[in-house]
């Protein structure tokens, strides 16, 4: 890649959807943006795994509104949420707006479709390049050196930048290799739920089985389901539970009994040959949460999204959070002139403690959900009395 005079060469380590933004955020600023991503090109795959779709919110859109990509994401392919909508045993529902006032929704968005128009608008930048199935095994973070395994060939490639930007996730590489370093701190916890995803076909009339304007919710105290709609009218969903319950849940008549005494509604939308298939086709994934300080090395290295705050997904601001921190990170570079030096103690002063607290947030919520709604259910099954 050639040089551009007073522009930096930047390697984003991870094409996911937070380094991908940020590739196009620093092409727009004209520097020179690698992007190493270990995994193929998303886009000439068919589907890809877990977690299919994200609830996006006030932070992630203003991310994409700067890149132009808000409109095409919320008005053309984001489905309105306008609410929680709880589903009790006996198949009673309440619904809970998130704006009684202004009616402001949230937006469930398809989590590979949302990475696909990301790396196009990335690519679309000349300055920027893509590389796929290149794995970041070391890197020294002072020097902006960095090692890949090409996973094609099997050989290992070098390469330098002035900027290395860890956005590789929650098990991220560059941050363990920050760790090495003094005076960084960083805890992760694994909560002890696991989930399994789960999917709603539509109805016969290839509409929403559900209401498709809520996130649906099925509190049953120490776990739950959850299931946000689609473009296409199906819904996906995850039963969050603690491990031992998936334990239990080893056979098809123990899941089915399980599933007709706490989600008969469920079971019969998605129907008890689905159900089985999709519920014994992959393991429960696990959650984790991390904390860490500082975010950056120097001038040289910063880690943002998923690896610098990788959170427990109930609060649904994973991804928000990471494209809040481009957001910031592309701020601090208006206002310090793309002065490394500057912007990266300047990012980790702004963005720890906020990394931090939404960790805290989404933590308090697992507990709320697994605790309080309990309580919550019951004052719900109070005031349905009431009705
Ligand atoms: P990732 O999406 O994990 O991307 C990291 C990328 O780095 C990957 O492509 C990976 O292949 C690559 N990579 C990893 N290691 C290397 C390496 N060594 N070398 C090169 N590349 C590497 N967030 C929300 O805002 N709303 C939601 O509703 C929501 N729901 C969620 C539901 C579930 C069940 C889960 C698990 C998470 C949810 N999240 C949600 C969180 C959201 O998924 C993450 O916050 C978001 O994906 C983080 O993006 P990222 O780019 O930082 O990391």
């Amino acid at each position: 890649m050639t040089e551009v005079e007073g522009k930096s060469c930047i390697a984003i380590v991870g094409g996911g959807l937070v380094g991908a933004l940020a590739a196009c955020f620093l092409a727009k600023r004209g520097h020179q943006v690698v992007i190493y991503e270990y995994r193929s090109d998303i886009r000439m795959e068919k589907s890809r795994g877990q977690s299919i779709n994200l609830a996006l919110s006030f932070r992630g859109r203003e991310a994409l509104k700067a890149i132009g990509l808000e409109n095409i994401l919320v008005k053309y392919h984001g489905t309105c949420m306008r609410g929680r909508m709880l589903h009790d045993k006996d198949g009673n529902l309440k619904e809970v707006l998130y704006d009684s006032v202004k009616g402001n929704c949230i937006y469930s968005v398809n989590r590979r479709y949302l990475n696909v128009i990301l790396l196009d608008a990335a690519e679309k930048y000349p300055q920027v390049q893509l590389n796929f199935n290149r794995k970041l095994v070391e890197a020294d973070l002072e020097k902006g050196k960095i090692k890949f395994l090409n996973t094609n060939t099997g050989a290992t490639e070098d390469a330098e930048a002035d900027l290395i930007i860890g956005a590789d996730g929650a098990h991220s590489t560059v941050r363990k290799i920050m760790a090495r370093r003094p005076l960084f701190n960083c805890a992760q916890t694994y909560i002890e739920h696991g989930y399994v995803e789960l999917s709603v076909a539509c109805n016969e009339h290839n509409k929403f089985a559900m209401s498709g304007n809520n996130l649906h919710i099925w509190p049953r105290g120490e776990f739950m389901m959850t299931s946000l709609p689609n473009e296409d009218c199906t819904f996906t969903g995850n039963l969050f539970a603690p491990f031992y319950v998936f334990e239990k849940l080893k056979t098809r008549e123990a899941l089915l009994s399980f599933y007709t005494e706490h989600f008969p509604d469920l079971l019969r939308l998605i129907g008890e040959e689905k159900l089985v298939e999709q519920f014994f086709e992959k393991e429960p994934q696990t959650l984790i949460s991390i904390k860490c300080k500082p975010y950056h090395v120097g001038k040289t290295a910063v880690i943002v999204g998923d690896a610098a705050h990788a959170m427990v997904p109930f609060y649904a601001q994973g991804m928000n959070a990471g494209f809040e921190d481009i957001l910031v990170l592309d701020e601090l570079m208006e206002r310090y002139d793309s002065n490394f030096a500057k912007i990266l103690p300047k990012f980790s002063e702004l963005r720890c403690d906020n990394g931090h607290a939404i960790c805290d947030l989404a933590m308090y919520n697992y507990t709320e959900m697994r605790d309080l709604v309990m309580k919550k259910s019951f004052l719900f099954r109070k005031f349905l009395d009431k009705v």
